[in-house]
């Protein structure tokens, strides 16, 4: 969709919280304890406005060593996915004498959160 917006998640530290807003439009926003939390609260609020499917999320302060880290993350309401950060979106991870498949994403490359 042309018109989808990105979805920027800013951790405010004097808060000890994240807050999630659409990119461009930080007149309506939600907090939450995590990305997710935040994320999913955000989501679910803005209801038929949110439409299911893939949206890309910025966090502009998840990183302060890597500046904005961003996430493909996919709304498919109730659930809400993001990229596995166990295996660095590999599906697999490297053990003794090889690889084996993510034991957190099963291979998938994303999690429910
Ligand atoms: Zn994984």
């Amino acid at each position: 969709m042309s018109n989808r917006r990105d979805i920027v998640c800013f951790f405010v530290s004097n808060l000890e919280t994240w807050v999630t807003w659409w990119d461009g439009m930080p007149g309506h926003s939600l907090k939450g304890r995590s990305i997710a939390t935040a994320v999913r609260h955000f989501l679910e609020s803005e209801g038929d406005y949110a439409e299911p499917g893939p949206y890309v999320l910025h966090c502009p302060t998840a990183r302060a060593d890597s500046g904005t880290l961003r996430l493909d993350i996919v709304w498919n309401p109730p659930m809400l996915v993001f990229p596995c950060d166990f295996c660095q979106q590999h599906g697999e991870i490297r053990v003794r004498g090889g690889r084996q498949v993510c034991p957190k994403c099963g291979g998938y490359k994303k999690v429910p959160v």
